[in-house]
């Protein structure tokens, strides 16, 4: 649809401003429009057209324009051929695993992933359509190499790991995939696009949650899958015409104008999170932080290997205190807001504490209640002058 083509061997800024975007034919604005509408015009006889098509312009459950013009865009920062976007990450996830998976198969998966990855997996695929799953520390290559076995149709992994930060090496798994015709999808979300580019290192899927960084400013829901075309027609077709969660044509646009900035913001992003980690290894009051960027991450080698130029804005510490006092700790930030999702403007930390039922699936320090710490956008010395007045006022 693009008329001007931008190939990949313009730089990532670059491709992150221009791809999918174009002078729009009807007005010659320099900004393709938001197209709110359900329908598209039917051609004369409509009577050899197939209604579960995906992709042409006949539904916007079927394929929209401006969900379009954002996996354009995505698949070229992602280094894919391919993309499908949908309503929010889980749609993506539950797409990718309702189209791949049969009764009979068996699934392997991160020991630490998304809280609706371990829902799907391990309580409905499991329990209601006989789909078998390993959980499997997948920062250890040996046990995902002996989790394999002849029904395993799919690797899941997340690295780094929402929300221990843990990170597995996609090339070696990847390698592990397909010398036993298994195929490899993985979560990018919190590193995105601009740190770590999983197709490249082997994978056959990429996850985003378009929400987190991508979109990168709170107000739009989104997921989509990367991947090669052949790979992604049968997800195309399941995940959006049949199942149906389509993303709405506005968020689409949100999320194409605020990747824009993707670049521009995971700099900041991965330079403060670097200081504010390296601020709170050094304080007595933290037991603990885990940032994939400090040396004595336990796989910080792999990291350095697979992430570039940066680890991404989320850390997790646990303070040398009790339980409520990481209470009391949230109640008196004054810049950083107490709320659940990452990768916004604003720094939003918030505490999981020791009654967390995949607690047992965690390395050890996380046992005993933790933060995640989504470093935002603001003056770093503003962000860590409020951590240091929390800490104060306990
Ligand atoms: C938030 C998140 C998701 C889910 O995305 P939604 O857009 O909230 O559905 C999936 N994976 C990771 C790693 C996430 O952080």
């Amino acid at each position: 649809m693009s008329k001007r083509q931008y190939g990949n061997d313009l730089g990532f800024s670059t491709r992150a401003i221009h791809v999918g975007n174009d002078v729009d034919d009807e007005t010659g604005s320099i900004r393709r429009p938001i197209t709110m509408a359900n329908s598209y015009q039917l051609p004369y006889d409509p009577t050899e057209l197939n209604w579960s098509s995906a992709g042409g312009m006949l539904y916007t459950r079927n394929g929209g324009c401006n969900q379009h013009y954002l996996q354009q865009k995505l698949a070229s920062l992602e280094g894919g051929e391919d993309c499908v976007v949908l309503a929010s990450g889980v749609a993506a996830l539950s797409g990718l695993f309702f189209s791949l998976l049969k009764s009979g198969d068996h699934v392997i998966f991160s020991s630490v992933t998304y809280i609706a990855v371990y829902r799907l997996l391990n309580e409905l695929f499991n329990n209601k359509f006989n789909v078998a799953t390993t959980i499997v520390d997948t920062s250890d290559i040996n046990a995902v190499r002996a989790a394999i076995r002849p029904e395993t149709k799919l690797i899941h992994i997340e690295t780094p790991g929402n929300p221990t930060l843990t990170v597995s090496d996609i090339r070696a798994i990847a390698e592990i995939a397909h010398s036993n015709n298994v195929l490899l999808s993985v979560d990018n979300t919190l590193a995105s696009p601009f740190n770590q580019r999983p197709l490249e290192l082997g994978a056959d899927f990429c996850i985003e949650s378009l929400t987190k960084y991508i979109n990168g400013h709170g107000d739009a829901m989104g997921g989509a899958i990367i991947g090669a075309t052949k790979l992604l027609e049968p997800v195309r077709l399941q995940a959006q015409v049949n199942l149906g969660g389509t993303i709405s044509p506005f968020n689409a646009w949100l999320i194409m104008r605020g990747v824009v900035t993707l670049p521009f913001r995971m700099k900041q992003h991965n330079e403060s999170a670097m200081r504010i980690a390296e601020f709170l290894e050094n304080q007595h009051w933290v037991r603990f932080v885990a940032y994939p960027g400090l040396q004595h991450h336990r796989q910080h080698g792999i990291a350095v290997a697979q992430m570039s130029p940066g680890f991404g804005g989320v850390l997790s510490f646990g303070l040398n205190a009790d339980h409520d006092a990481h209470n009391r700790f949230i109640a008196n930030l004054k810049i950083v807001t107490s709320a659940v999702s990452l990768g916004h403007d604003e720094s939003l930390i918030v505490f999981i504490g020791e009654n967390d039922e995949r607690q047992y699936l965690y390395p050890k320090e996380f046992h005993n209640g933790f933060f995640r710490f989504s470093v935002g956008l603001e003056d770093t010395d503003d962000i860590i002058g409020d951590l240091q007045q929390a800490i104060n006022s306990i």
